[in-house]
């Protein structure tokens, strides 16, 4: 059920009504928008009905959240949600705050650029201060990297982890990175602004159960054979354990098609914003996998509405040890960003 109050309402009157929802075994989620404050109260409908929450002090109707993802739906919230990354908030675990706080969500589009792995200490940090001074908000790479093969590069673990937090300490970038068990979670939360949590493992729910009990925002990637109602429910996951900031990423999917390594399904960007308030980012370096595609691709993406972009940039592309064929280099990203601007502007962005 949505409890909307009305304009002006007080804070004892929000108090109360959270109160008497646990009372009756809701869990209250309670969002403070612009002009409304409404409770998402979830739980067991059957023992209340919409009238008896109607007499609740301050409370200007109810209606019931008909989505079956509940916290992540836009009928609770009809603007996108905005949040920073970077910046230890309270019960972030995150080491060293950095100096800037980046907004997710905003009129500024989002770009979290790096390499798919953290390779070594130099090649970490020449690539972060490439892309910061081309106008990176946050530096992505793995540490731990989920492989096809066991036989494959598997990531510096947590020596990467070091190496990204020395970037950070250095270029003021947040950090973005993945995790991959529900028992890294903890270490890895204690270097990153950002947890990642790849196509692979969209539904595992342990690990999206783990990552909502932190308080450090989550980019949670499309899995790559999920229908948008399963991807919205596995945010759901985490938003239901507690943790408010979670981010979408389209980064293509599993196809029929050869010609590409996914099918770069855009058109989830702006049918995931008619139905969530979380911000939605688009990742044309797995999208399509191939290099020459990322530049048009990524155009595309900020014309269809994305609220930011998720791209590979190598200082040496052809020597990365992981995505080298999709990744392009820091030259080829500042380009990319120059020619960025007036297309940000013309869908009333910035960049
Ligand atoms: C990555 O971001 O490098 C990655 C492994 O992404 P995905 O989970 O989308 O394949
Ligand atoms: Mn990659």
């Amino acid at each position: 059920m949505i409890l909307v109050f009305r304009p002006g309402c007080s804070k004892d009157e929000v108090a109360e009504a959270e109160q008497q929802l646990r009372g009756l075994g809701f869990q209250p989620h309670t969002l403070y928008g612009v002009e409304r404050t409404v409770i998402a109260a979830i739980g067991d409908d059957r023992v209340t009905t919409k009238e008896h929450l109607e007499t609740f002090p301050g409370v200007e109707r109810v209606l019931p959240i008909l989505a079956p993802y509940k916290l992540a739906s836009k009928e609770i919230r009809p603007e996108t949600s905005v949040f920073e990354i970077g910046g230890a908030g309270p019960g972030c675990p995150t080491v060293k705050p950095t100096k800037s706080k980046v907004p997710i969500g905003g009129k500024k589009l989002a770009v979290i650029a790096g390499p798919c792995s953290v390779e070594g200490r130099e090649q970490i940090l020449e690539v972060a201060a490439a892309v910061k001074d081309a106008g990176a908000c946050a530096l992505r790479a793995g540490a731990f990297k989920p492989r096809t093969s066991p036989y494959q590069f598997q990531g510096l673990m947590e020596e990467g982890l070091e190496y990204l937090a020395e970037a950070r300490e250095r270029t003021g970038l947040p950090i973005v990175t993945e995790v991959l068990t529900p028992t890294d979670v903890h270490l890895v939360a204690k270097y990153a602004d950002c947890l990642q949590i790849g196509t692979r493992n969209m539904q595992n729910y342990l690990l999206l159960k783990a990552c909502g009990e932190v308080k450090t925002p989550v980019l949670l990637k499309r899995g790559m054979s999920a229908k948008l109602e399963e991807y919205l429910l596995a945010a759901e996951y985490i938003l239901t354990s507690g943790n408010p900031n979670v981010f979408l990423c389209e980064r293509g999917i599993r196809t029929f098609e050869e010609h590409v390594r996914n099918t770069y399904a855009l058109t989830t960007v702006p049918a995931l914003k008619a139905k969530t308030h979380l911000p939605v980012l688009a990742d044309p370096s797995h999208g399509t996998g191939v290099r020459a595609y990322v530049a048009p691709m990524t155009k595309a993406s900020v014309a269809c509405g994305a609220d930011g972009l998720l791209l590979e940039v190598h200082p040496d592309p052809s020597k990365a040890l992981t995505d080298g064929q999709q990744t392009i280099s820091v030259k080829e990203f500042a380009q990319l960003m120059k020619e960025l601007k007036p297309l940000a502007e013309a869908v009333g962005r910035t960049i």
